[in-house]
């Protein structure tokens, strides 16, 4: 006897072995047991089966609960006063010289305590979760000294046992240069990799680690110092490579068998190459290239000929990217980006959850994997990349149970 049998309803498994669009099932059902999806399938393969819930869905399509594999989400303060400036016509140099820009982003996130952060930062997961999203990776980033980072990937676990959500956490020291440490950066470095790296995998607070790798972030060698030092103490690799210019990060993120690079607008096919055979994946970011009013579009023929999985996130931050609606990266993603509606949705499940190491856990609607489902009242998947603002699912179940947060 399972917990619960869903029935009258399509399914967007997004099983590839199914063989179908989306994975789709169409009058299909799912059995849940424990939390976990036990059997997947036709209504009719599953008509022998007994639940103690039997729920018709009035025709919904489910899908597999979104993935936002990419977000900044705990941050102090936001800069809704800096974008207003900028419309009102301050130059970016006039709003650095006042202490705008990351900067005072690190400002407001290192004097904020533990609690403000994890409240300023709950109505953000709060948004992406009515969105349905189950799984979401946070990183650190903002605090940019041991205690700040410290404290912020502590926030993002706080978070993680107190909403009905899956949070993987990022240690991202290598941001952006502290302001204190502008005349002496070889200094930050040894720092993020002595003190920072080790203090955060004494409390076990990251589950991998990531850089911005850039002109105006850290160059390759800053990186591979800092990704050496996380491989020896066995932390996975992700990087933000080639989103302005081409520094070969993807490459080297490659050389680390990292589980992606993100952005991408700037790699070429040897970097996509490399990607390929570490059998990265590609993350997109649409809002980001939307905000900072991007042209150079990431290469989709490229990560398609090499067969590189393609992932799409929110990149929820406050400075280029304040997105808090997982719908409208779908619909960026085809529209700004030209992927198919199929493959925007792999991007926000199956290949986000490989994003995160997570691809046996959840990402697809397979026997085995967590019943972590959005059920929309939709006429086709497609439609989930077709609206632009679409409200969250009408249901969002996580781990076997009904809840938002
Ligand atoms: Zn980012």
């Amino acid at each position: 006897m399972w917990d619960r049998l869903l029935v009258d309803c399509n399914i967007a498994t997004m099983d590839p072995s199914i063989g179908a669009p989306f994975g789709a099932i169409e009058n299909g059902a799912i059995g849940i047991q424990d939390g976990r999806i036990v059997r997947v399938g036709r209504r009719v393969e599953l008509a022998g089966y007994q639940a103690r819930k039997v729920e018709p869905l009035g025709g919904a399509w489910v899908t597999p609960g979104l993935i936002d594999c990419h977000t900044h989400l705990v941050f102090g303060g936001n800069r809704a006063a800096e974008h207003e400036q900028r419309l009102e016509g301050a130059t970016y140099e006039e709003i650095a010289r006042a202490g705008g820009g990351i900067v005072s982003t690190v400002r407001a996130t290192r004097a904020a305590s533990l609690e403000q952060l994890v409240d300023e930062s709950r109505p953000r997961l709060s948004a992406l979760m009515r969105g349905g999203v189950t799984t979401i990776e946070i990183k650190s980033g903002y605090g940019l000294d041991i205690e700040s980072e410290v404290k912020t990937l502590r926030a993002a676990r706080v978070l993680a046992a107190s909403e009905p959500v899956r949070i993987a956490t990022t240690l991202l020291a290598l941001h952006a240069l502290p302001p204190e440490y502008r005349e002496r950066r070889e200094d930050y470095v040894r720092l993020a990799i002595n003190s920072i790296l080790p203090a955060v995998t004494a409390e076990d607070l990251a589950d991998a680690v990531d850089a911005y790798c850039e002109g105006i972030g850290f160059t390759p060698e800053e990186v591979e110092q800092f990704f050496t030092a996380a491989d020896e103490l066995g932390l996975r690799v992700k990087l933000h490579a080639e989103q302005l210019s081409n520094l070969h990060g993807a490459a080297l993120a490659a050389r680390f068998h990292a589980l992606s690079a993100d952005h991408l607008e700037h790699v070429d096919e040897d970097g996509v190459r490399a990607m390929a055979a570490a059998d990265m994946v590609a993350v997109l970011l649409p809002g980001a290239f939307h905000a900072l009013k991007e042209t150079k579009r990431p290469p989709i023929d490229l990560f398609r000929r090499h067969n590189v999985a393609m992932a799409v996130a929110t990149d929820c931050n406050p400075g280029t990217s304040p997105v808090l609606s997982p719908s409208l990266m779908l619909n960026f993603a085809c529209t700004l980006f030209g992927l198919t509606p199929e493959e925007a949705l792999a991007g926000m499940t199956r290949n986000a959850a490989a994003a995160l190491g997570l691809q046996d856990e959840v990402g697809t609607i397979s026997a085995g994997k967590a019943a972590d489902l959005a059920v929309w009242r939709i006429s086709r998947p497609a439609e989930l990349c077709y609206w632009i603002g679409l409200p969250g699912p009408e249901r969002r179940i996580f781990a076997g149970q009904d809840s938002w947060s």
